[in-house]
């Protein structure tokens, strides 16, 4: 038996679902029952009803995926797949924020930890940022973070003023727009989608700035024979596969992000083995967390 088939085989007999980042390596999206964004991950972890979820991504969605589903067993094969923008909003720094701006609303894009969450008043993904913003009372002051990017192309989206937690996705954040101008002048036929996590100045130039799921989306819906794919990597390995006829094109050689890529097959199976690691959170920060991701899920439902 090969390891794909023998990853099949334990998911049957431990009643597991695998669900994997559109980010994550093309062996372990092979494996998965759902392969997705983060707004899509979140919404299927808690609507699964599995016993036992193994998470194949970053540490903050195996941990939104536990937050949703508490009764569940949740196992993140690699503990060390962390997200550097995620970290850049500590739990210490946002109380002192929210000490000293009492008044203001705390808008967490998903890519927060746990302990932030507990701080903020709702959460929102690169899917929805935008309906979340339109939907917040307009005289409140709001505080967005951790992404300055997307909360910088939010703002010119909505003309909503807010101050920027100053956050960055490092991979998305190294595409620049000296890159895009130079794909469109190569490819003139392609089409540009850019992750709003990207710079404003990048975002500028896009034909269209999506989620994840908003780019698969519009890969399928478009004529276009040629895409030029601002985000990580990974997502050309899911569109390949969804779209054989046409042709993806990333702006710079690598945009990877290595904690995506730190989850193998090998840590799949051994985490369905010893069913470990497995995320565990204090019952009290799950509860104060999951108040803000209900709020987002309230208004996009
Ligand atoms: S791509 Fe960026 S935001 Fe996503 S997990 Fe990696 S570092 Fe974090």
């Amino acid at each position: 038996m090969n390891m794909p088939e023998e990853i099949g085989k334990l998911k049957q007999e431990r009643g597991a679902v695998i669900l994997a980042h559109n980010y994550t390596l093309p062996e372990v999206q092979d494996v998965a029952d759902f392969v997705g964004d983060s707004l899509e991950l979140s919404v299927r972890a808690k609507e699964s009803g599995a016993g036992v979820i193994v998470f194949c991504g970053v540490l903050f969605m195996a941990e939104t995926a536990k937050i949703l589903s508490p009764d569940s067993v949740v196992l993140h094969p690699n503990p060390f797949a962390g997200c550097p923008m995620a970290d850049m909003a500590k739990f210490e720094a946002v109380r002192e924020y929210k000490e000293a701006h009492p008044d203001s609303l705390l808008v967490a894009y998903v890519n927060t930890s746990a302990a932030t969450k507990t701080l903020a008043d709702i959460c929102c993904t690169s899917g929805n940022a935008e309906r979340i913003i339109r939907s917040l009372p307009p005289e409140k002051r709001i505080l967005f973070l951790p992404d300055a990017n997307l909360g910088k192309n939010i703002m010119d989206q909505t003309g909503r003023p807010m101050e920027l937690w100053p956050g960055y996705c490092p991979t998305h954040d190294r595409i620049l727009p000296e890159a895009i101008q130079r794909q469109r002048r190569e490819h003139p036929e392609a089409e540009v989608l850019v992750h709003p996590e990207c710079r404003p100045a990048v975002t500028e130039l896009a034909d269209q700035a999506l989620s994840t799921g908003g780019m698969l989306r519009q890969v399928r819906a478009s004529t276009a024979p040629e895409f030029i794919i601002g985000t990580e990597i990974g997502i050309i390995h899911r569109m390949k596969r969804e779209n054989p006829g046409k042709t993806f094109i990333p702006p710079i050689p690598h945009p990877v992000c290595p904690n995506m890529k730190k989850i193998s097959l090998e840590d799949v199976l051994s985490s369905l083995q010893d069913f470990s690691p497995q995320i565990a959170l204090p019952p009290a920060v799950m509860d104060l967390a999951r108040q803000p991701l209900e709020r987002m899920l309230a208004v996009t439902s």
